[in-house]
């Protein structure tokens, strides 16, 4: 089996349960949610992504791969050296990318610690050997993986209702607020959300507050 890749980069986790803890972002190429041209982007089921996810010549290192054992991965680059600064995308997509736009991201802290987490829009099922999943789910998109670690849902989506998704078998549940134009509108009114409800806590992107890919 092979995945087309974006890039792969280490980095710090910027969003949710994770953040902050250095990660190596595997970000595969394509969402079955939008081409990632902005002409089609207007009649995309998801239309507020942040991530460049077309073709397999990102900043990172891109191509298609094939999947190692666990213990022989490497970072594409040692800590300290960082990709061309870009923005880490909100979550991954088809295939269950894990990586990239849904991001497969595989954290690891020190070899013992390493893990294998799985960022994606929830629209298809879970794969093994993933060891965190991280769903996040979109409008109009219908949800097929409802369960896993942690539920980050960007705030607000018209069409989406947090309530709908509280009592589904997640560990951790994340408002995220829209980023773009009404960035701080919709960050108050997901402020505004977790106070009134307390089971959701609130998600920052800290890699674009602090300027790291
Ligand atoms: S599902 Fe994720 S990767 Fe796909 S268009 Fe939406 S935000 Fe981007």
């Amino acid at each position: 089996m092979s995945y087309a890749v974006k890039e792969i980069f280490y980095t710090l986790q910027g969003e949710g349960a994770n953040t902050g803890r250095p990660a190596v972002f595997c970000r595969f190429a394509g969402c079955n949610l939008w081409s990632g041209h902005e002409p089609d982007r207007a009649t995309a089921v998801c239309r507020f992504c942040d991530t460049d996810f077309v073709g397999i010549d990102g900043a990172g290192g891109g191509g298609v791969v094939s999947p190692r054992p666990r213990h022989s991965r490497r970072p594409s680059r040692p800590p300290g050296r960082r990709a061309k600064p870009r923005r880490a995308s909100s979550c991954a997509p088809a295939a269950n990318r894990c990586c990239s736009s849904t991001r497969r991201s595989s954290n690891r802290c020190t070899r013992k610690a390493s893990r294998s987490p799985i960022e994606t829009n929830g629209t298809q099922p879970g794969l093994d050997g993933i060891d965190w999943v991280c769903v996040s789910p979109k409008a109009g998109a219908e949800l097929v993986l409802r369960q896993g670690n942690e539920l980050k849902l960007i705030y607000p989506q018209a069409g989406i209702d947090p309530e709908s998704l509280q009592a589904l078998p997640f560990t951790h549940f994340f408002l995220q607020p829209m980023d773009g134009p009404d960035r701080l509108r919709n960050t108050q009114l997901a402020v505004q959300y977790c106070l009134e409800h307390p089971r959701w806590r609130l998600s920052l992107q800290t890699h674009k507050l602090l300027g790291i890919p």
